[in-house]
């Protein structure tokens, strides 16, 4: 710190001021001796002089100091870091300036103290997966977590630009008239409201805006906390149950509706007519295999949803697994002039899973198959290991890759995301003309996700279909990642 100009006019006005006030009673004094003749007029105006010139001494060295501690005082404001001058000439001015300079450096702490406090509420922000905004009583951003600059940087919906969101009225961030009437609300009337708003770009996304009034009384008068949080999947799944049930209550009553039809025909009309009975009879017979198969799926798929966060650890001969399915569809092959042919490559390790399961999967892949693609070729089962697994199935290293090859119509590109969803067929008609439930994929998706291994179709229309199952092998590592599977 530069030693403090004291030659400014201020200064010397105070000087003098501060000079002639306190030499008074020496003047006093001196003027008492004039008056009783003790001191001549000459030895009065030196002692004057004296006593003037030592107060002014004195006055100097007094206002320097404390010019010195204001100036200190004030820079300190400024640099936290400042250090304390060097010593002031009287004891009092020494104090005061410790008191300042320790006034400082509890400052200093308490500043530091409260930003780490800061950063660590912020950190903690941050970390929360949900976008936070704090609003102002104006609904002006006065702060954001991490999230919520993600969201409102990345969605086109919205029109947040990162760091730039502070200071913005929410208006310009959410452009929803549902969410800005919540907010005038939440305001106006200090309680808690929410609304639904969505994004379309780049995908469908919807969210729930909550506005929670706070009472902080922060300097940056915060009012409001807003969190987004994404109800998508929730919706998603919500609509997925509905179409669910729908969608089994429809293929239920379609062969009931039938059975019923025929059962009335043959009460009334046909009740005498032997040709016309042995013929419903086989078409009724028909449509209770059928309900039969649904059920028979739906309590699988039920099944499998509850097994499904525990592995499956027993050690399986995949060969022994496919030769069991080559037999049981060995009729279902001849019927329609095809042929299940099986290669295994040598050495085959063990597989971690569950026999009967994984039985079901590949009954399902290679009854698909030969359904629709037997009549153009052979089914293809094959067998091996593959060094390194498909990225998105769960854990590291070499695994077990089964595939069902057909030669058939095979299935445009269009449709192979969809296909493991439930009741979702490429052609409905032919489907359940060939005895199929649309629950057959969706049962080879769960159990390949239960056994923490992945379900890899390709297919070529014209050309046939591959659907490749990678399974974990019994000396694989241990993951502990989460199924896939809807
Ligand atoms: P489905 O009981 O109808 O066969 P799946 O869930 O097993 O139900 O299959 C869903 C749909 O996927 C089928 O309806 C069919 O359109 C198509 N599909 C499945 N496997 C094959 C295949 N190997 N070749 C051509 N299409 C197939």
């Amino acid at each position: 710190m530069s030693e403090p100009t004291l030659l400014s006019i201020q200064s010397i006005r105070r000087l003098s001021f501060w000079s002639v006030v306190l030499s008074l009673p020496a003047w006093l004094g001196i003027l008492v001796l004039y008056v009783i003749e003790r001191l001549s007029l000459a030895e009065a105006a030196a002692s004057v002089l004296i006593a003037l010139i030592l107060m002014a001494a004195l006055v100097f060295t007094r206002i320097a100091d404390f010019e010195r501690i204001a100036r200190y005082a004030e820079a300190a404001l400024e640099n936290p870091t400042l250090r304390q001058p060097d010593a002031s000439s009287s004891e009092t001015s020494q104090r005061l300036m410790s008191a300042v300079s320790t006034l400082q450096r509890k400052w200093v702490d308490e500043r530091s103290d409260s930003a780490a406090q800061s950063r660590a509420r912020q950190n903690i922000l941050d970390g929360l997966p949900d976008a936070l905004l704090l609003l102002d009583q104006q609904r002006r951003v006065v702060g954001a977590n991490a999230a919520a600059h993600d969201f409102l940087d990345r969605e086109p919906g919205t029109t947040g630009t990162g760091r730039e969101l502070v200071g913005r009225d929410l208006a310009g961030v959410i452009r929803d008239p549902k969410v800005l009437e919540a907010v005038e609300q939440a305001l106006a009337q200090n309680k808690r409201t929410e609304a639904q708003f969505s994004v379309s770009v780049p995908v469908e996304r919807i969210f729930r805006a909550l506005f929670v009034p706070l009472r902080l009384g922060t300097r940056d008068g915060t009012a409001l906390m807003l969190a987004l949080q994404e109800q998508t999947e929730r919706l998603k799944m919500d609509r997925m149950r509905a179409d669910f049930v729908a969608n089994a209550s429809h293929e239920l009553r379609t062969p009931l509706t039938a059975i019923l039809g025929f059962v009335e025909t043959l009460r009334g009309p046909a009740r005498d007519d032997t040709e016309a009975r042995d013929k419903f009879l086989v078409i009724m017979l028909k449509q209770a295999n059928r309900m039969t198969r649904l059920i028979d799926d739906l309590l699988s798929l039920s099944r499998i949803e509850l097994r499904e966060h525990t592995r499956p650890t027993d050690h399986i001969d995949v060969g022994a697994v496919l030769r069991t399915t080559a037999e049981l569809l060995d009729v279902q092959a001849r019927e329609r002039k095809s042929a299940i042919n099986i290669t295994m490559a040598p050495d085959l390790p063990l597989a971690l899973g569950d026999a009967s399961e994984l039985g079901q999967v590949f009954y399902n892949l290679t009854s698909n198959a030969l359904k629709y693609g037997g009549g153009r070729g052979p089914v293809e089962l094959t067998a091996q290991t593959v060094e390194t697994r498909p990225p998105t199935m769960p854990g590291q290293g070499p695994c077990l890759k089964i595939s069902v090859r057909d030669y058939g119509e095979g299935i445009a590109p269009e449709h192979l995301p969809r296909l493991t969803e439930r009741f979702y067929r490429v052609d409905t008609a032919r489907s359940r003309e060939l005895g199929g439930t649309g629950l057959g994929l969706a049962i080879v998706k769960h159990i390949t996700g239960r056994h923490r291994g992945l379900l890899l179709i390709e297919s070529e229309v014209g050309k046939g279909s591959t659907f490749s199952v990678f399974l974990p092998m019994a000396t694989s590592p241990e993951v502990g990642a989460k199924p896939q599977g809807k």
